[in-house]
């Protein structure tokens, strides 16, 4: 048995010893779990709701347990898990047991009476069947619930795979649906990349992967091996452009927020910033003077890993390397844990990992440019496009700027908040991955749609039936002479005549 992620990085106290599954049962969790999931998908939407609105509650009423648990394993300061990981997650229940039964509905299809006589289509969306939620470490309860709940309702089995760094809280998650779903419909795979890696092998219908390009190639690779689709929620190198006429005290507090929360190890975090000239050094000061003043530990918890420390430290050097930058705030590594000082640091150039890479921690760089297109251009020339921001207080302004963004998501005044919002679409470009969570479109990656026509016709063929003869190809052409708008009118009079001719004919073969 391997134990997984034994350290808490607050200060290296040991932990509850968690082991990795081993990999020979993971094909007898994936079976179980299709066994399970023809009766679930029979249940209909309704109940699937009721039951899993008693899963709510049970996420509600451990709060404080799931906020000591992430603030021990991963270092997340306790109330910032009960507002960004326990509260938005009870919101997603709300959300779709709401609205599924609706969302579900058939809806008819609308065909031409004359063309298809006695006929009507509808279109359902059927479960995919078994479901691999694969999940990264940062919000280690609000990522996965916001997949497995749509994907429950919706009538499919899960296989969760919680990350490898943060196994507890996985299995605090799994512990909600305990005996409230019927047995293996959801099942625990603890472990690294190896165990994602055979998950994805197994017998699953569809993975989906939160976490970084790296192993996010590797899934892709994997299921396109098998045909099967996945949905992938890749990194991100977000970007806020912050206008000449800003509210520069709400610009200055959401971005040093935008940019520290969760220690900065946020897919959508403010990882650059580029500040208009007339107001860079006002803007500047200010975010400088908020995170000196954050308490590092209260505020800024330490990052999860020491690898993840050891990224953090070689950018904010690759940075600090470059002529004209400087550290205005922070810049070191703490003594203790793997915690790193908030920092702020102005930089002159992109070309640096710093503005290129994902750092995933708490350091804020700040590039002063000459105006709103100079930032439109830097914020785009991005391998990423998850989030990014537009601070102003003209707010056709923000939405202009914002139109020209390459990002899945763009907030007018805030950052980043609308991962919690179970209605709104979370996306992005290039890199960020082709995955979309939240909102009604997240169910076409759970369902498959299927498309049932009924023909109520007495006839004894169809027009398009054998035999193909010479009367079918007449009406064929005089159809394609009549409805294209290039025909001259009297050549259309003509297939008119035509059609009805044919049409004689072809009724009497
Ligand atoms: P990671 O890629 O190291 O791990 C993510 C998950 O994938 C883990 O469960 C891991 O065990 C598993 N895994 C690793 N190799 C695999 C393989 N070959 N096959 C299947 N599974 C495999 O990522 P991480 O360090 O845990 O998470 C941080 C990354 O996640 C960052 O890049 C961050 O931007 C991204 N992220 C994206 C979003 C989003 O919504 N776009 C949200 C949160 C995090």
């Amino acid at each position: 048995m391997t134990a997984l992620a034994t350290k808490s990085p607050l200060d290296g106290k040991k932990l509850e010893e968690i082991d990795a599954t081993p990999e020979a049962d993971i094909a007898k969790i994936v079976a179980d779990a299709r066994a399970a999931q023809p009766a679930w998908a029979a249940l209909g939407s309704a109940a699937r709701a009721e039951t899993l609105l008693r899963v709510k509650d049970r996420l509600l009423d451990r709060a404080e347990k799931i906020g000591k648990t992430l603030h021990e394993e991963i270092g997340k300061p306790e109330g910032e898990a009960m507002l960004a990981e326990v509260l938005p997650s009870a919101d997603v229940f709300d959300f779709w047991c709401k609205s599924i039964e609706e969302m579900l509905e058939p809806t008819e299809v609308e065909l031409d009476a004359l063309s298809y006589p006695g006929k009507s289509g509808s279109i359902s969306r059927e479960p995919r069947g078994v479901v691999a939620v694969i999940m990264p470490w940062n919000f280690p309860v609000a990522l996965p619930l916001r997949t497995i709940v749509p994907a429950l309702l919706a009538g499919n089995a899960i296989v969760f795979k919680p990350s490898e760094i943060s196994p507890r809280a996985g299995k605090l998650v799994a512990e909600f649906f305990d005996e409230v779903l019927p047995k293996g419909l959801l099942g625990l795979v603890q472990g690294g990349g190896d165990a994602g890696a055979k998950l994805c092998e197994s017998d699953v219908d569809l993975v989906v992967f939160t976490g970084s390009v790296r192993s996010g190639r590797k899934v892709a690779h994997a299921c396109a091996e098998r045909l099967i689709p996945c949905s992938l929620e890749l990194g991100g190198k977000d970007a806020a452009i912050v206008l000449d006429d800003a509210n520069l005290e709400r610009a200055a507090r959401g971005v040093v927020w935008g940019a520290m929360s969760n220690a900065g190890q946020n897919c959508a975090a403010i990882e650059r910033v580029y500040v208009d000239k007339k107001i860079a050094d006002e803007f500047t000061k200010r975010v400088t003077e908020i995170t000196k003043s954050l308490r590092v530990g209260d505020d800024v918890g330490p990052l999860a890993t020491e690898a993840q420390r050891d990224i953090v430290k070689s950018h904010v050097e690759d940075a600090k390397s470059k002529d004209g930058s400087k550290i205005l705030a922070g810049g070191s590594a703490l003594e203790e844990g793997y915690g790193f000082e908030p920092t702020v640091v102005r930089v002159t150039t992109d070309d640096t990992s710093l503005m290129r890479d994902e750092t995933f921690g708490p350091v804020l760089p700040i590039r002063v440019v000459s105006g709103e297109d100079e930032a439109v251009k830097l914020a785009n020339d991005s391998k990423y496009g998850l989030t990014a921001s537009v601070w102003t207080k003209d707010f056709d302004r923000g939405r202009r700027v914002g139109e020209k963004l390459r990002a899945g998501v763009v907030t007018i005044n805030n950052h980043a908040f609308t991962g919690a919002l179970p209605q709104a679409p979370w996306s992005g470009y290039g890199e960020t991955g082709y995955g979309i969570t939240n909102s009604p479109l997240a169910l076409d990656a759970f369902t498959r749609p299927r498309f049932v026509l009924v023909d109520r016709s007495r006839g004894a063929r169809e027009l398009w039936w054998y035999p193909y003869s010479p009367a079918l190809k007449a009406i064929a052409l005089a159809f394609a002479k009549i409805r294209s708008k290039t025909t001259p009118i009297g050549a259309r009079l003509g297939a008119v005549f035509a059609l009805v001719s044919a049409f004689v004919k072809r009724m009497r073969e």
